[in-house]
């Protein structure tokens, strides 16, 4: 289960299980962000919805908290999928604040995961952050690395920006 590649770092969609429940209707939805650890995805994360027993895959989010929907789930079903791309990533990047809640009522829950190997995060640090201490660790090694090797090869870049990392501080 090693991997060298960097996590894409997120900020406000955290990988893990969101629940929204619409309290008029009683109804609920589940969906999951997770990152692909191996195959052509692999560093994506990838958005799904749960329907019925299995999850279905339709967006991508990406560094910049934006949820991309597929193109060919784009108008499917009448633009479901667009829909719930919407109300996740309302909810996700604005919380108790996205009008979803504060002008419809909607409730959520997060179940939050590591943003790098999607395994359960246990310590409060851990939660805040959406990413474990050895996952953590193993990204700042590796920026350490590239940027040794950058300096080496003379090449001036800008680490964050090049490695798609947008770390708050
Ligand atoms: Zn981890």
């Amino acid at each position: 289960m090693e991997t060298t590649a960097p996590a894409p770092t997120a900020y406000k969609i955290f990988n893990g299980l969101y629940t929204i429940i619409n309290p008029e209707t009683d109804k609920h939805r589940v969906f999951k962000v997770r990152t692909v650890k191996r195959g052509n995805f692999k560093g994506k994360r990838l958005v799904e919805v749960k329907e019925s027993h299995r999850f279905r895959a339709f967006a991508f989010a990406d560094a910049k908290d934006n949820i991309n929907v597929w193109h060919r789930y784009r108008n499917w079903e009448r633009g479901l999928y667009s829909k719930y791309a919407n109300l996740l990533g309302s909810i996700a990047r604005d919380g108790d604040a996205s009008t979803y809640v504060t002008e419809r009522g909607i409730q959520w829950k997060l179940a939050k995961k590591c943003r790098s190997c999607n395994r359960n995060l246990t310590i409060p640090i851990s939660i805040e952050m959406g990413i474990g201490p050895i996952c953590q660790q193993k990204i700042a090694d590796y920026k350490e690395r590239m940027k040794a090797e950058w300096q080496r090869k003379g090449m001036d870049m800008d680490l964050e920006v090049e490695l798609g990392f947008f770390d708050e501080d």
